[in-house]
Parts: C-alpha cells; structure tokens; sequence
C-alpha cells in the first residue's frame, strides 16, 4: 500500500466558500428546485469555478456542466454567483427572461 493514495490533505478555503443560499434549476424541470449544496459534485465544482473566475465575460443564462446538465440560477445571495449568472426568478415568478 503506497502512501500516495492516503495523502489526505485538508480542504483549503480558496478566497471563500461559496454562499449556500443560491438555489438552482435544472433546465427543462423547474419543479426541481436545488440549493447548491445538493448539486452534484462535479457541477458544484463548474458552479465554483465559473463564480471563481475572472471577470470579462458576459453573465451567463446557464451553468453547463461537462456531465451533460445545465443549471439555471433561480436566486442567490452570493455577489460572485449574481456576478455571473443571469437568475431566473424561479419557477412561480413567471417572470420574463431577460433578452439574450
Ligand atoms: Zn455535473
């Protein structure tokens, strides 16, 4: 047993965590709202990453994840989660989306 595989090394707080008070929806079923702590972990890390990134590109209508789902932003108190994702107002707003 090598000792590689054991190297635990603790999570490190890069900047900050993010808030968990941004809820999400899956594109095409907005009855399944989520908070981003019950996001799967791979698109937790896209959520991360994209929230993390450096500004300068348009804000984005969808978090697309390389395992195929896409996430829509219903609401967030985070600053960098507003920063770069459009929010949707959740499914009983029947809000318009704004022009893309
Ligand atoms: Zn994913």
């Amino acid at each position: 047993m090598g000792g590689e595989a054991s190297r635990k090394v603790r999570a490190r707080k890069r900047r900050s965590a993010l808030r968990p008070d941004t809820a999400l929806i899956p594109v095409g079923e907005p009855e399944r709202e989520i908070y981003v702590w019950s996001l799967p972990a791979c698109c937790l890390r896209s959520l991360r990453e994209s929230a993390m990134s450096e500004v300068g590109e348009r804000r984005r209508l969808e978090l697309d994840c390389s395992c195929g789902r896409s996430w829509r932003v219903t609401s967030s108190l985070d600053g960098r989660i507003l920063d770069r994702f459009v929010t949707h107002g959740g499914p009983r707003a029947g809000g318009s989306y704004p022009a893309a």
